[in-house]
């Protein structure tokens, strides 16, 4: 026998969450059921910002977010700004406090807070959770839904798919949702890993590996910038990572030459580095050569740079050549690295991709092809920068879909 609730909701994650939790309280009339796969809801929401959660930014706008729903985000933005996502969640119980780069997190710093006072507003308003429940296809006959898992079946007046995207396998990441909607007649964009660090050649990776610095990174195309973010760098063993890496990520397509170009002291000029460089010469002139960076760059880096200006460690800084200055000052303000490729779903925080942008009308979330049929959050073909862009996404489309709750 099966099941029969008003709402069906696939996926118990952020979005899905979000979603029941306004629909249940506005609409007390109606049954509601989250199905989700894993033993337990919300097991990424507890892995974001690690582990504290950044649930939104309040400075987010268009330029935040990519791909083909980016088109509709600022009438979605316009409709849920972030600071309504955060009255909502005052309603529900959790206190939140910004930082200077707008980034919002719980008062408390734990991602448990936010996924705790979703899963007791749920329980509160008697929402059905099933759990280890993979739903394998959803199929609509006579304006019912009937939704089959791998254990049972359910039907359902309306359909929400909240079943994320492809990112972070380990925490319920997977295609499944896509592939289902695919079989129901909507377009998926190409799948592929956003948000990951940018794996690049150089023989110098094993000794940077480990080291973090503050710089600027640009992406260039066939020597052309795309795109420039200032931040944390981290090298790592085979790939650059941190922040501005990330988000560069998201430019990157396959089969193009790509390279990222590291302005290691961007607040100067070749001009100021150049002087600052012969400066050094003067303070550190009867050390050995690696000490012209003593006082600014960790001793690695230091390594690095002279052996790709090809100087060698065991000559003395003050017999560093006006050209081996310059040369340099040259790799500190543009130090290049070729592009591989990027990491893989296992490294994302986000998957590029998913339903196309205008097979969804943008204000509900309803799908064009089925009635009845709402997709909202990383299903969508929508991916933000870091910073709770994405949080935001899935927040502010929940909102929307659970509004048309009220027609
Ligand atoms: C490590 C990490 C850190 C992050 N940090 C941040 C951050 O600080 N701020 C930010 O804005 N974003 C962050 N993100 C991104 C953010 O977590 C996602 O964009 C967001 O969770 C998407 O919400 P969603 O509801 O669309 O999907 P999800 O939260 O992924 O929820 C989807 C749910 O659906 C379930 N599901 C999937 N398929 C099925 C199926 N067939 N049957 C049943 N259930 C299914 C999944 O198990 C999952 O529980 C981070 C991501 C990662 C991986």
């Amino acid at each position: 026998m099966s099941k029969h609730f008003d709402v069906a909701v696939i996926g118990g994650g952020a979005g899905g969450l979000f979603y029941t939790t306004i629909g249940a309280q506005a609409r007390k009339d109606l049954s509601f059921a989250v199905i989700e796969k894993n033993q337990r809801v919300g097991k990424k929401l507890l892995a974001t910002g690690n582990g504290r959660c950044n649930l939104t930014n309040i400075y987010a706008n268009k330029e935040n977010y990519h791909s083909s729903f980016a088109p509709f985000v600022e009438d979605v933005l316009k409709l849920c700004p972030s600071q309504k996502v955060l009255d909502v969640f005052k309603d529900f119980g959790l206190l939140t406090r910004a930082d200077d780069f707008g980034r919002v997190y719980p008062k408390s710093n734990q991602a448990s807070s936010v996924l705790d006072v979703l899963r007791f507003n749920c329980e509160k308003e008697n929402v059905s959770f099933f759990c280890e429940n993979k739903v394998i296809s959803v199929a609509k006959n006579k304006g019912k839904f009937t939704i089959t898992t791998d254990k049972e079946i359910f039907t359902s007046d309306k359909v929400v798919f909240a079943t994320g995207g492809a990112a972070a396998p380990k925490a319920g990441g997977d295609r499944s949702g896509c592939d289902i909607l695919r079989s129901l007649g909507h377009s998926i964009t190409k799948l592929s890993p956003a948000l990951c660090p940018v794996q690049v050649k150089s023989q110098y990776l094993k000794t940077l590996k480990g080291i973090r610095i503050q710089g600027e990174v640009s992406l260039l195309l066939n020597s052309k910038e795309v795109a420039a973010e200032y931040g944390e760098i981290q090298f790592t063993e085979n790939a650059i990572s941190g922040i501005c890496v990330f988000n560069l990520s998201q430019y990157i397509e396959k089969g193009k030459d790509y390279t990222l170009r590291l302005k290691l002291m961007n607040e100067y000029s070749f001009g100021e580095i150049s002087e600052i460089l012969s400066n050094n010469r003067k303070v550190f002139a009867n050390l050995d050569a690696e000490n012209l960076f003593a006082g600014i760059f960790h001793k690695r880096i230091a390594q690095v740079l002279l052996k790709t200006a090809k100087i060698s460690f065991d000559k003395k800084v003050s017999d560093i050549t006006d050209k081996e200055l310059k040369s340099l000052a040259g790799l500190i303000n543009a130090f290049d690295f070729e592009v591989l490729g990027l990491g893989d779903f296992n490294t994302a925080q986000v998957t590029k991709g998913g339903v196309k942008g205008d097979e969804v009308i943008p204000d509900t979330l309803e799908s064009k092809k089925i009635k009845g049929l709402y997709i909202i959050g990383e299903t969508l073909d929508c991916n933000g920068d870091c910073g709770g862009y994405n949080l935001q996404f899935a927040f502010a489309t929940a909102y929307l879909a659970a509004q048309n709750l009220y027609d």
